[in-house]
C-alpha cells in the first residue's frame, strides 16, 4: 500500500498554533506532575456566560431553533446589532451592513479573503493578534507589520507607518483596545491613519472586539465614525469578551452593503451559517440588562490595578497601565533575556503561565503578556511567585 501524499498547499504551510495554547499545554503537563500553576496565558473572561444569556440559548434549543438560518445571520439579530453597534460608535448602521459569523475570527478572515489579492500589501500591528499575519498570508497578501511603540501608549509608530503606507496598501488592520498591549488608539492617531487610508484608497479592518472593556471611564473611539471612513471600514466585533461567550462562537461585522453581499457568498460556501440558537442567546445579550458588563469591567479594573502595581514593584519590570482589554504587557528587557526564555523561566520556576510578547510578532520582543481576567487571589499568588523568581535572576 502506498503512503498518502503528505504535501500540503503552500497557503497553509506558514500557519502555527496560537502561543496561548502552546503555553497552556506546557502548563498542563506540569499540572499533571502535581504542580500548581497560575494561568495568566489564555485570554478569556473567567466569569461564566451571564445566566439570562445562557438561558435564552437553552430555551432556543428547546423551542427547536436548531435549523439553518440565512448565511449572514437572523434578520432580527442583524437589526438589533445595527442599532447597538451604531449607537455605541455614533454612526448610522443599517441591517444590510451587518454580517453575523461564528466568532470574531471569521470577521477577520473573510473580509481579508474578500478584499486582498495576491501581492497586495496589508499593514497590521506588531505586536498584534496572531490571526492577522495568518489571514494575510492565507489570502496571498504581503504582510507589512508596523511596530507599536510603548512610548505612545502602544500606538503605531506613525513615522514608520507613513513610510510603509502607499498605493500598494490594500488593507490596514487596527485593533483598539489592543491584544496584547491593552493600548487604546486616540482620535488623533485614528485621524492620521484615516487620512492615509483615504489618500491611498485602502480599506481599514478595525478589530473592536474589546471596545466595551475600557477602564477609568475612557472610551475607545472607532475609526468608522471619522469623516469618509464608513465606506472603507469593516468593524469586527463580537460577543466573546463582552458577554463571556467565547465558546458560543458569535461575532459580527459592520461594513458597506456591497462588501457584505459579496462576503455573504463566501459564508454560504464555507460556514453555511452561524448556529441558530447561539444567535438567540446573542439577541438576549444585547436586549437584556447591561449592568453585568459594567460590573465585570469594574472587577477587571481592580485586578488590573493590583497586577500592574505589583509588576512595577518587581525590580527590572516596568509595566504601563493598560487602558482596555484584559492584558498587562510588561517590559522585561532589563533582564537581558529573550521574552521566550523569560516565559519558560516563569512557568518552570514560579509556576506562572504567561505568554512571551513574541507570540504576537517580532515587535513583542522584550515583553510578556499576562491576562488579568483571573481572581484577585490568584493574581496575588502570581505576583508573589514572580517577584521571588525574578529576584533570583538579579
Ligand atoms: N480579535 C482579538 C484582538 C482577540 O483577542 C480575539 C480573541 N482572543 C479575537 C479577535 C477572536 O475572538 P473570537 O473568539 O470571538 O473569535
Amino acid at each position: 500500500m502506498s503512503e498518502p501524499r503528505r504535501r500540503f498547499a503552500e497557503r497553509v504551510m506558514h500557519l502555527a498554533p496560537e502561543g496561548a495554547y502552546e503555553v497552556l499545554s506546557k502548563a498542563q503537563a506540569l499540572e499533571a506532575q502535581g504542580r500548581d500553576i497560575v494561568h495568566l496565558e489564555i485570554g478569556q473572561p473567567d466569569v461564566p456566560t451571564f445566566d439570562n444569556v445562557a438561558g435564552a440559548g437553552i430555551r432556543a434549543i428547546q423551542e427547536g431553533r436548531t435549523r439553518y438560518n440565512p448565511p449572514r445571520g437572523l434578520g432580527e439579530l442583524r437589526q438589533i446589532i445595527a442599532e447597538d453597534a451604531g449607537r455605541r460608535r455614533g454612526i448610522e448602521v443599517a441591517a444590510g451592513e451587518v454580517v453575523v459569523v461564528p466568532g470574531a475570527k471569521p470577521m477577520l478572515f473573510f473580509p481579508t479573503l474578500t478584499l486582498v489579492e495576491p501581492g497586495d500589501e496589508v499593514i497590521y500591528p506588531d505586536p498584534g493578534f496572531p490571526t492577522y499575519a495568518a489571514m494575510i498570508k492565507v489570502a496571498g497578501g504581503s504582510p507589512v507589520p508596523v511596530t507599536l511603540r510603548e512610548e505612545t501608549g502602544f500606538a503605531f509608530d506613525l513615522d514608520t507607518f507613513d513610510e510603509l503606507v502607499s498605493d500598494r496598501t490594500r488593507l490596514i488592520v487596527l485593533n483598539s483596545p489592543s491584544n496584547p498591549t491593552g493600548g487604546v488608539l486616540s482620535r488623533d492617531v485614528l485621524e492620521h491613519i484615516a487620512e492615509a487610508a483615504q489618500r491611498h484608497d485602502a480599506w481599514v479592518l478595525s478589530d473592536e472586539i474589546y471596545m466595551r472593556l475600557t477602564f477609568d471611564g475612557a472610551e475607545a473611539p472607532s475609526i468608522a465614525a471619522l469623516d469618509g471612513m464608513r465606506e472603507r471600514t469593516i468593524i469586527c466585533d463580537g460577543f466573546s469578551k463582552t458577554y463571556a461567550m467565547t465558546g458560543w462562537r458569535l461575532g459580527y461585522g459592520v461594513m458597506p452593503a456591497e462588501l457584505a453581499d459579496r462576503m455573504a457568498l463566501l459564508l454560504t460556501h464555507s460556514v453555511g451559517c452561524t448556529a441558530t440558537f447561539t444567535q438567540y442567546a446573542g439577541l438576549e445579550a444585547l436586549l437584556g440588562p447591561q449592568e453585568q458588563v459594567g460590573a465585570v469591567v469594574a472587577q477587571y479594573q481592580r485586578r488590573r490595578d493590583k497586577l500592574v502595581a505589583g509588576l512595577n514593584g518587581i525590580a527590572g519590570v516596568s509595566c504601563q497601565t493598560p487602558q482596555g482589554a484584559f492584558y498587562a504587557f510588561p517590559n522585561v528587557t532589563a533582564f537581558g533575556r529573550p521574552a521566550n526564555w523569560m516565559a519558560d523561566y516563569l512557568l518552570g520556576e514560579a509556576g506562572v503561565a504567561v505568554l512571551p510578547g513574541t507570540a504576537f510578532g517580532a515587535g513583542g520582543e522584550g515583553y510578556l503578556r499576562l491576562c488579568f481576567a483571573n481572581s484577585m487571589e490568584r493574581i496575588e499568588i502570581a505576583l508573589e511567585r514572580m517577584g521571588e523568581a525574578l529576584g533570583r535572576l538579579g
